[in-house]
């Protein structure tokens, strides 16, 4: 069994109106993403499990995605206000914390690239990290 970390991070602005109020407010997060993969072996000739190049043209997508965008929940009123001043935003379907971002990347990655991973870390701050891992 091998275990692969690859790094990431996107830029964006979230608020969380059912938080406290400093989290209420818009703000803005340089989010460092950790993923954690589990190989079960190494390819004999290439010495490698699979290319961190192939891994991140699955997951670079799936995270980048998110990259200088303004996300809120779907029910968030500013995107009615928004949306009148044709803002472009993200609706997600859940308070945009930092557990909801971990749980929600985690299950994209998962879904959409077939790629083994078993863990996640988000960073919103340096001194703040959520992992994930079912
Ligand atoms: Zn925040």
């Amino acid at each position: 069994m091998i275990q692969i970390e690859k790094k990431y991070h996107f830029y964006a602005a979230h608020r969380n109106k059912n938080a406290d109020e400093k989290c209420g407010r818009i703000h803005g997060h340089t989010y460092k993403v950790i993923c954690s993969f589990k190989f079960e072996e190494i390819n004999k000739k290439s010495g490698v499990t699979l290319l961190f190049s192939e891994i991140d043209k699955l997951v670079e997508p799936i995270i980048k995605k998110y990259c200088h965008w303004l996300l809120l929940h779907e029910h968030d009123a500013l995107c009615n206000i928004l949306s009148l001043a044709n803002e472009p935003y993200i609706t997600l379907p859940f308070e945009t914390s930092a557990e909801n971002m971990a749980v929600w990347l985690f299950t994209e990655i998962k879904n959409n690239s077939n790629l083994p991973i078993f863990k996640i870390s988000l960073a919103e701050t340096l001194s703040s990290t959520v992992v994930y891992e079912p």
